[in-house]
């Protein structure tokens, strides 16, 4: 049996298969005398954090161990996939450590959207998953907008505790991180520091902060139902909005259906005429069609016109999902794909999705 070899940087076991786990090093980095993760070398030599991601049973270990810490916890949500980037169970493992919500992506949201609306409805939302955040931020990790001013809260509201971030995969947590250094550290090299998490053998690589406390990243979890399983990866491309959402407006009758490449279906069954505005990736296709040819038209067309996905014998098994929005101007949300805002209330509206995303409607956030 071969000697299991620490990590000289953070203390992780080594390994050299797979590079999106904790402990990678490619294996030429074993032949060198002291032997540092990839994850380490890049926070070294680049000031840099990469991405990792755990199974869910080391992940909501180690979501565990922050209960019994005493901690200010970052709860980091993609805002275009509130819902899909949502880390079930989180109130459970935060314990009775004080959260702060932070909706990142905020630069591809509409220059129309009220924030202040938008954050209504995040703290309603989060109340509803069962967590009750301090306050809640949006940011875009991107370009930084909204991190100084997160940053300085996070030095009020922390009082003087450790603090840790934690988020779903993709919601844009290593781009936060390498941003907030950044700001926190500017020109210098911060000297990074280690920590184990209580109750696990994980160590975690902390940004210095300056009484002697640590900002702490934790790998993110993948959440199984988001849009993101269900294409490849230049796929996820066209459906991710790189930029601000240019709504598209359409008016239907009833009977109409909407195909949003060919992911996502939504058929208006009435009553009478409105408008139904997408947010969605604006490089994604919408197609718009009679309810009455909409299934022969998916038959020949996906992975054809109907794209992503670009594989005609794929098949993503859609799910229907009846809604009867009672109450004025809701939006219709395909976790990770977007949102369709209806107006005027009492629209019936049958949307299809993958099997496993999910669908669901809320009061209309713009
Ligand atoms: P992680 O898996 O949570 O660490 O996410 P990453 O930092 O790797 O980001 C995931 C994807 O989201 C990447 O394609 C990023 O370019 C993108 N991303 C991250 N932050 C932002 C942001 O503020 N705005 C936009 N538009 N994209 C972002």
């Amino acid at each position: 049996m071969t000697e299991q070899i620490f990590c000289a940087g953070c203390g992780i076991p080594i390994q050299t298969e797979d590079k999106q786990a904790i402990g990678y090093a490619p294996p030429s980095a074993l032949k060198r005398d002291v032997v540092i993760c990839q994850r380490c070398f890049r926070l070294k030599h680049y000031n840099e954090v990469p991405d990792i991601s755990l199974s869910d049973d080391a992940f909501i270990q180690l979501l565990q161990s922050i209960g019994e810490t005493e901690a200010l916890v970052i709860n980091l949500v993609d805002i275009f996939d509130f819902n899909g980037s949502w880390i079930p169970g989180l109130h459970r493992f935060v314990g009775h450590n004080d959260v702060l919500l932070v909706g990142n992506k905020a630069d591809v949201l509409p220059h129309s959207t009220n924030p202040d609306k938008l954050k209504n409805w995040m703290h309603q939302a989060s109340r509803e998953l069962g967590l009750r955040p301090l306050d809640i931020f949006l940011i875009s990790a991107e370009t930084g907008m909204g991190i100084d001013e997160l940053a300085s809260a996070i030095e009020d509201y922390r009082k003087g505790k450790d603090v840790y971030i934690v988020g779903a995969t993709n919601v844009g947590k290593s781009t936060f991180i390498n941003k907030l250094i950044d700001t926190l550290g500017g020109e210098q090299h911060l000297k990074l520091t280690t920590s184990q998490f209580p109750g696990t053998t994980l160590n975690f690589i902390g940004i210095p902060l300056d009484d002697g406390r640590s900002l702490y990243d934790t790998p993110g979890i993948i959440n199984h139902h988001q849009m993101a399983h269900y294409i490849d990866y230049d796929e996820l491309k066209t459906i991710t909005p790189k930029k601000e959402i240019k709504p598209k407006v359409y008016q239907l009758n009833e009977k109409q259906t909407l195909f949003f490449g060919g992911l996502a279906r939504i058929d208006y069954m009435g009553s009478g005429r409105r408008s139904l505005i997408c947010y969605v990736s604006n490089a994604l296709y919408i197609h718009r069609t009679k309810q009455e040819n909409a299934d022969r038209l998916y038959a020949e067309q996906i992975g054809e016109m109907l794209v992503p996905p670009h594989d005609k014998t794929v098949d993503l098994e859609l799910v229907q999902h009846d809604f009867s929005l009672k109450q004025e101007n809701m939006d219709v949300v395909f976790s990770g794909l977007g949102w369709i805002s209806v107006k005027g209330h009492g629209a019936q509206i049958r949307a299809y999705a993958p099997k496993g995303v999910r669908v669901s409607v809320r009061p209309s956030i713009i």
